[in-house]
């Protein structure tokens, strides 16, 4: 029988198909440093971001087949090494993109409402001071007729479009590659409509949007530094769903506290687990930990996604 540590977990659909497929599946987490030694005992492992497979534990586990990931990013995965030594690395790209892109809604309406301020301020002064906090809130805008700037045109970002569109923002789209001239919503009712997209270069996008919203992966130098602050609209709104170290965070913080950048909505930061404290505090920032893919609807998708894909590959190498 295959055996299957899924080391960061795994949904219990995604297990209950690899069991009915005849797989064993063990959900024990298995600290990183006793690893090398428990993983001997099966025939692949199953990880999110935690657990960490580098080449010494690969070379160490001649044994292990098969590694997958539960989502996007392989960072934690010597990938080509593990190819290179005939080990098979699966992950789940497509499943967690809808998730992702409506927490980037979730921070634009928190914006433009000012609720990541309210948030913090109510319990403290929601008695005492209500009337002041009203009018300190009474200029709120509304996205509708807006633009939004996507950087990185791939599964998030056209996601992400793809509900701007649904809520009547225009759409200007950066990728390095060439963008689609339209788009599919699917609207309630099984309605699917087609509309056009405007792909435009990185300088129209930055200098013309209202808000921007990054979707490329992690690169060593920031998308957005001083420069292209210096030449965004005053008053823009930022929106990072995707990797620190895409946005300089230091030059964001400079953008907010002139008044360049109006908001920022941060869900990945340059030094997780511990996020630059400067960041955390500022009033102008609405927070959340690195949660794009935690939905209950994406972590079933990316079960079921990941249990077919192991349960393609044994059955195709038996
Ligand atoms: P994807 O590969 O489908 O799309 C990325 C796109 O970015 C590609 O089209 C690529 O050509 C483009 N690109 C790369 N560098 C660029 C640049 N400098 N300028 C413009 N475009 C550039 O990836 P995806 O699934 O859409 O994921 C996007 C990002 O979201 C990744 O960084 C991923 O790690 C991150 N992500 C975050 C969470 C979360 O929890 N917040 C969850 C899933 C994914």
């Amino acid at each position: 029988m295959i055996r299957i540590l899924a080391n960061d977990g795994i949904d219990p659909i995604g297990k209950e198909l690899l069991e009915k497929a005849g797989f064993e599946v063990d959900t024990t987490s298995v600290p990183q440093e006793q690893l090398a030694e428990k993983l001997k005992e099966y025939d692949a492992i199953t990880v999110r971001s935690a657990t960490k497979i580098r080449q010494p534990l690969i070379d160490s586990c001649p044994n292990i087949k098969l590694i997958g990931r539960g989502g996007v990013g392989m960072d934690n995965i010597d990938v080509d090494y593990a190819r290179s030594k005939g080990v098979a690395v699966v992950n789940t790209p497509a499943s967690s993109s809808l998730s992702v892109a409506e927490l980037v809604f979730a921070h634009l309406f928190n914006g433009v409402r000012f609720l990541y301020d309210a948030n913090r301020k109510m319990p403290v002064n929601g008695q005492s001071k209500f009337n002041d906090l009203k009018k300190a809130y009474a200029k709120g805008t509304e996205l509708r007729g807006k633009k939004l700037g996507v950087i990185g045109f791939g599964r998030i970002g056209r996601e992400a479009a793809k509900m701007a569109l649904g809520l009547g923002m225009e759409v200007l789209a950066f990728d390095l590659f060439q963008v689609p001239a339209e788009l599919e919503l699917e609207l309630a009712g099984d309605v699917k409509v087609a509309v056009p997209i405007q792909g435009v270069s990185l300088e129209t996008l930055i200098a013309e949007s209202d808000f921007i919203t990054l979707h490329v992966p992690f690169s060593e130098k920031p998308v957005l530094g001083p420069e292209e602050f210096s030449k965004m609209k005053d008053g823009v709104g930022i929106v990072n769903c995707s990797r620190g170290g895409t946005i300089d965070e230091q030059a964001l913080i400079a953008a907010l506290d002139s008044g360049k950048v109006a908001f920022a909505g941060l869900d990945v930061f340059e030094n997780e687990p511990t996020p630059l404290e400067d960041l955390l505090v500022h009033k102008k920032v609405s927070l959340s930990p690195h949660i794009g893919a935690s939905t209950n609807e994406a972590q079933e998708r990316i079960g079921v996604e990941l249990a077919n894909l192991i349960i393609d590959h044994f059955k195709q190498s038996v």
